[in-house]
């Protein structure tokens, strides 16, 4: 079976260029797919907004742990000030 309609797709790395992992020219090469591909933009719409409620939900636990050096160093700071 031969296709010759369609164009060779090569779907770029979504997951490494929305967490910043994919080498800088493969990164350009992406971007570059992105703009001409509109499956693959679709695709990354839908990875960013995963990864999006995936930091969302873990900023919470994130923060709470900042917080807590915080009041430390606030504390710290205080006691010798
Ligand atoms: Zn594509």
């Amino acid at each position: 079976m031969t296709d010759h309609g369609s164009v060779e797709h090569e779907s770029p790395d979504l997951v490494g260029l929305l967490t910043g992992e994919l080498p800088r020219d493969q990164t350009l090469a992406a971007a570059r797919h992105l703009e001409g591909c509109a499956k693959c933009a679709h695709e990354l719409a839908d990875i960013v907004v995963a990864h999006a409620a995936l930091r969302s939900s873990s900023r919470v636990s994130g923060l709470l742990e900042e917080d807590e050096e915080d009041v430390e160093t606030a504390a710290n700071t205080t006691a010798t000030g």
